[in-house]
């Protein structure tokens, strides 16, 4: 299931190998895959592709022609991929949507899912704006330290789901959660506007520390994730909590993980992470 670092890999590769690209021409298998803007399909054949950024754990794609520009989002869902091949004849199934590309180092991008979850749609630069908008609030990786302690210090709720509502910090997924809150040593419960500056402060820096960590690692290959370029990550050999229920904790405080179940998996070390 890709979060922020996985998005962020994706976009790396994608920059590495078709940005400047031309579209020559895009196949749609499935045309529900597309939510938004199928009708304008046809407009971005022969387009440049000019810029490739990351919203939350969407990435967009921007494509030119005569100065003007218009999107390409794709969420990766659950188990959405963006591959330059198929990695094994397996894949060709669930493709839904191929572009097929010139000039660049890759001829084609692929969008695979095999479930419903992941979306395309197709934008003008409004349409984008208001979307990112309304789905996604601050970037964790940009988020300045001010505005991050105002917003958990305002918040109701637990720290965890704080951390997952895309519209208030948008790209972390319950790994990341998991992993971040036990290395700010806070209980996945604890109340969110109670926490001191201080507290707020290590629960930052392990956010950030986390992402940048697992970005430079490739990302977290759980289920099927894989980079475009169809390598898997590495980061899921450095998960300190998630899916390690009932193993020591790496802190060797002498406990084990412990898993609670709520709308996710919360993994936490009893001690560490203490509740309060
Ligand atoms: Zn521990």
């Amino acid at each position: 299931m890709p979060e922020l670092p996985e998005a962020e890999v994706v976009v790396s590769q994608l920059r590495d190998r078709v940005l400047g690209a031309v579209l020559k021409d895009c196949w749609v298998g499935r045309p529900d895959i597309v939510r938004q803007g199928i009708e304008t399909l046809d407009w971005y054949r022969g387009t440049n592709i000019i810029t490739i950024q990351r919203r939350g754990k969407s990435v967009v794609l921007g494509f030119s022609r005569n100065h003007e520009t218009r999107y390409f989002l794709a969420e990766l869902g659950m188990t959405g991929l963006l591959l330059f091949r198929s990695p094994h004849a397996s894949y060709q199934k669930h493709t839904h949507l191929i572009l097929s590309l010139e000039g660049g180092l890759e001829p084609e991008l692929r969008y695979w899912n095999p479930r419903r979850f992941g979306r395309i749609y197709l934008f003008d630069l409004t349409g984008l704006e208001r979307f990112c908008h309304k789905r996604f609030g601050c970037d964790p990786l940009t988020v300045p330290w001010e505005q991050f302690r105002q917003l958990v210090m305002g918040r109701r709720g637990r720290l965890k789901a704080l951390l997952m509502h895309q519209q208030v910090v948008a790209g972390i997924g319950n790994i990341y959660a998991n992993e971040i809150l036990y290395r700010a040593r806070l209980h996945p419960y604890r109340m969110a506007s109670r926490l001191k500056t201080q507290t707020i402060r290590r629960l930052y820096d392990a956010m950030q520390e986390v992402l940048l960590d697992a970005i430079r690692n490739g990302g977290s290959s759980v289920r099927d994730f894989l980079a475009p370029d169809g390598t898997e990550g590495r980061y899921q050999r450095r998960h300190l909590v998630y899916d390690r229920a009932g193993e020591p904790c790496l802190a060797k405080c002498g406990k084990r993980i412990r898993r609670l179940i709520g709308e996710r998996s919360s993994f936490y070390c009893p001690t560490c992470q203490r509740r309060k």
